[in-house]
């Protein structure tokens, strides 16, 4: 955890155009806590090919699970999120935390 805490760190000192367009960012709010998070996720390493014999929805091409942990407190929120071909956000769940 310890890790993915600095990758996150790193991530936010970058100049945001930094390979923008690789970069797509999801805000969520921390449920126990309130704190607002913007999580950068990398389409060329935090995303997983969907295949059509995945219980995945219909026109769905990339999916992504994360863990993400905010700073006020410990408590973790999951992401699940489906895209399509062109990265559009298809369906989306969270556990712990909810979208801005
Ligand atoms: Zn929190």
């Amino acid at each position: 955890m310890a890790s993915f805490l600095k990758k996150f760190k790193n991530f936010f000192a970058q100049p945001s155009s930094y390979q923008a367009d690789n970069f797509i960012r999801i805000a969520v709010k921390c449920k126990r806590c309130g704190e607002e998070i913007s999580v950068g996720l990398r389409k060329t390493s935090d995303f997983s090919r969907v295949y059509e014999d995945d219980e995945a929805p219909s026109g769905s091409s990339f999916m992504i699970r994360k863990e993400i942990l905010g700073s006020k407190c410990n408590n973790l929120i999951y992401l699940t999120i489906f895209f399509d071909e062109s990265f559009r956000i298809i369906s989306k769940e969270i556990e712990g935390g909810e979208f801005l």
